[in-house]
């Protein structure tokens, strides 16, 4: 059994996060299902959308965990075990927290998983597990297999289901906050090959595609390969890319014609002395208004992040963020307290200074918290900062004044992150299903 655990409801109520239906049918679950040995009987679980059978007659409990997720995931994997059923754990959450996650499993997989999920139940199986598994090199993301969707429940999707597919692990650069680059063990940036991705999307038989990677554009000549290759198939596709891109006419012209719908870009800042406090002086806030007038002419729908905390970060940042935003209609956007995550360069930097505060709960909770003292303000002036410009700019005047009424896909689109982002502004317990995949 393949457990994907959900979060908490919030930090006061610790019942788990129940919601209707998932908005996109996430890759996780049918990749380590279509990792596992092929004689193995495999049950996919989706804590969110169901409930967990705790008396199902398993011989192993795999849960994949994140840090917001990795409480729950705990309870889970506590509840097996009392049962004498073995528990492997891995996930996002295993790379810096591997020994707390060995107190509640039998096996933990430590970085990626591929041959060594196989090789942990072959182990399970023949009792001889070890409690930490790890690759020692990059996993080649060529031939990877076809994830097992046909495990899943349909019932547990919107009905226009967008399929996630993996295109890509880790990131070229290195933004202070960020640790996508260490996430998998420092590879730099890997791509699969575009053949391989068109095949996948041609078998999930969706129509709307979201390609689950931090960063979509690793090698631009690449990149663009693959969107040559999309063309036919005639699909809906969004992502996550660099803002340099959305100066870069020739991508921007083709990635629409291969079918963009909605990109999200890090644009962390609108102050450059910010960006290269973050080390992300590659965000150029000069050359914001020509990106936005570039995505604008090809009606591509967009969503940016913020980063709000840093350093060069003064009381000021939020009206003239918001000001920004509403005065070129920018159709969504993402703002978000600085979390200083174990494996970023910024947590060594704020550990070293001694100016986290309460590490051990960071990200562990939905809603916003801060977890650092900073320089200019104070936390709880941060976050409330941060929650007012949620409001204001998730209020109906601000939708009313930034969106055009809908008449095609990326119009819809944009609506579509609003209003589930207006729940986020107005109940700050709430997530985005966003990264949930
Ligand atoms: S924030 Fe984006 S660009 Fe920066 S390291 Fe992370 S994934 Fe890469």
């Amino acid at each position: 059994m393949i457990i994907q655990p959900t979060t908490y409801i919030s930090r006061d109520d610790r019942r788990p996060r129940k919601i209707g239906k998932r908005k996109m049918v996430g890759a996780v679950m049918p990749y380590l299902a279509a990792l596992a040995p092929p004689d193995w009987d495999v049950t996919l679980v989706d804590d969110a959308v169901e409930e967990v059978n705790y008396s199902a007659p398993v011989d192993v409990v795999a849960i994949t965990a994140r840090m917001v997720t990795s409480l729950r995931a705990y309870e889970i994997a506590d509840a097996f075990r009392a049962r004498n059923v073995t528990v492997l754990m891995g996930g996002p959450h295993a790379t810096f927290y591997s020994e707390e996650m060995a107190e509640h499993a039998d096996g933990v997989c430590v970085g990626e998983a591929e041959e060594i999920f196989p090789r942990m139940l072959e182990d399970a199986a023949s009792g001889r597990l070890q409690q930490f598994y790890q690759r020692t090199e990059a996993a080649s993301l060529k031939g990877i297999p076809t994830p097992r969707w046909n495990l899943l429940n349909p019932k547990h999707y919107v009905f226009y289901r967008p399929f996630v597919i993996q295109q890509s692990r880790g990131c070229p650069y290195t933004c202070d906050f960020c640790a996508e680059r260490r996430l998998n063990g420092d590879y730099g940036y890997r791509d699969r090959p575009a053949e391989e991705v068109v095949e996948e999307i041609k078998k999930c038989g969706g129509r709307h595609i979201f390609f689950a990677a931090s960063q979509f554009v690793g090698h631009p000549g690449r990149t663009m390969e693959l969107l040559e290759a999309l063309i036919p198939l005639k699909v809906r596709w969004s992502a996550l890319f660099s803002p340099r891109f959305g100066l870069d006419a020739n991508f921007l012209d083709l990635a629409k014609r291969s079918g963009l719908l909605h990109v999200n870009m890090g644009i962390e800042s609108i102050s450059q002395a910010t960006l290269n406090t973050m080390h992300k002086q590659f965000n150029k806030s000069h050359s914001y208004e020509d990106m936005i007038d570039n995505l604008n002419k090809r009606n591509i729908s967009y969503s940016f992040n913020f980063v709000l905390g840093a350093d060069t970060d003064d009381g000021s940042v939020f009206s003239a963020t918001v000001e920004f935003l509403q005065k070129q209609k920018v159709p969504a956007a993402y703002f978000n307290v600085l979390a200083p995550l174990r494996g970023t360069p910024i947590y060594d930097q704020l550990k070293a200074e001694d100016r986290l505060i309460d590490e051990p709960n960071m990200d562990r909770w939905p809603g916003v918290f801060y977890h650092f003292r900073p320089l200019l303000m104070s936390g709880e002036e941060l976050v409330a900062q941060v929650q007012k410009m949620q409001r204001e700019f998730y209020s109906l005047r601000s939708m009313a004044q930034r969106l055009r009424f809908p008449r095609t896909q990326a119009d819809l689109a944009s609506w579509n992150v609003n209003l589930t982002q207006r729940k986020v502004a107005f109940h700050p317990d709430t997530m985005s299903e966003f990264s949930e995949f």
